[in-house]
């Protein structure tokens, strides 16, 4: 079924995303705010887009850097982590590893950290020598281990890692944390970050691809280049007098050459607009208070292209 798709729209961009798990809301989400109309069904494995040239094929996470590497799809989205890892797995087993990162996204944020038991005296990565450790990481985590020439006896479980530790199976984990919550509801604490991790829009090498799918992803990499900012961004609107203009810019970080428009019947005062590439905080909003400005508006920003 699937190769019938994949010769039938051989001209079409395939574009590989999870399925189900952490990152595939945030993908399907991506998509639609590039404006890709697709009509995600839970049981079928590919979805059109109605008014894009791309197909979007639902997988699992692990199986995604494979199909670019092997050239059955051009687009991936997938987190570090795994990339990583099997770039190091077929580094060994020798296949080919060949794919360009095209963009990090601003989910999937995580990291691969090793923990130990909250009663362990731990005082640096030696007091891990020779110790058993659970992990669905192997390789990334013998690169951490190598690099500082420290022996360790690897276990690899695919998932429920730290039951590993409850269960005495293991005398560290080495998993995937973004609160640490999880850790501590076990009895563990994390002591060392060996991999940050983000979700990253992946591709086949661009020599690969024919002209027409190119200028495709480079349209589709503008869009979600836009819409990253646009979500990082805000737009400020406030009256501030105008002597006090400088003060105000000076602390809006990151913010562009504002647009300062006359105020009806007051000539002190002006309106002050701009785009702040930066989250405004409270702390922010009260320091423009205390400079005198009134009517302070920050607005969430929908698209935006440079
Ligand atoms: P699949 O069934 O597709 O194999 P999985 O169980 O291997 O899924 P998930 O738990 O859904 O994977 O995680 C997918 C990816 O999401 C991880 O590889 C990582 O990049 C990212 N991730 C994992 N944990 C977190 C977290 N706590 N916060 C944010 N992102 C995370
Ligand atoms: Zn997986």
């Amino acid at each position: 079924m699937i190769n019938k798709v994949i010769k039938l729209n051989k001209n079409r961009v395939r574009l590989a995303i999870q399925k189900s798990g952490r990152l595939s809301y945030d993908s399907q989400k991506l998509l639609k705010s590039c404006g890709i109309k697709i009509n995600l069904q839970k049981s079928s494995l590919i979805a059109f887009a109605e008014n894009m040239p791309i197909d979007v094929m639902l997988v699992r996470d692990d199986d995604i850097p494979g199909l670019i590497m092997d050239g059955v799809v051009e687009l991936g989205i997938i987190g570090s982590n795994v990339l990583e890892e099997k770039c190091l797995t077929r580094l060994l087993t020798e296949e080919p590893v060949s794919y360009a990162i095209l963009q990090n996204l601003d989910f999937g944020i995580c990291r691969l950290s090793l923990s130990v038991p909250l009663d362990m005296r731990y005082s640096g990565i030696l007091s891990l020598k020779d110790s058993r450790i659970a992990t669905s990481y192997p390789n990334l985590l013998k690169r951490y281990f190598d690099k500082k020439n420290i022996s360790f006896k690897p276990f690899v479980l695919n998932g429920s890692v730290e039951v590993a530790y409850n269960s005495g199976l293991a005398d560290a984990i080495c998993d995937l944390v973004s609160t640490g919550a999880t850790l501590d509801a076990n009895g563990l604490k994390e002591v060392e970050t060996i991999y940050n991790s983000c979700a990253c829009l992946i591709s086949r090498k661009i020599k690969h691809l024919i002209p027409e799918k190119r200028i495709f992803i480079k349209k589709l990499l503008n869009r979600i280049q836009g819409v990253i900012k646009a979500r990082e961004s805000k737009y400020i609107m406030l009256h501030i007098e105008k002597d006090k203009l400088g003060l105000v810019t000076d602390l809006l970080h990151g913010a562009e050459q504002p647009t300062v428009l006359e105020l009806f019947g007051n000539k002190n005062k002006v309106a002050l607009h701009m785009v702040s590439s930066e989250t405004v905080f409270w702390e922010t909003m009260e320091q423009l208070k205390l400079l005198g400005a009134s009517s302070i508006l920050v607005l969430p920003i929908e698209k935006m292209m440079e």
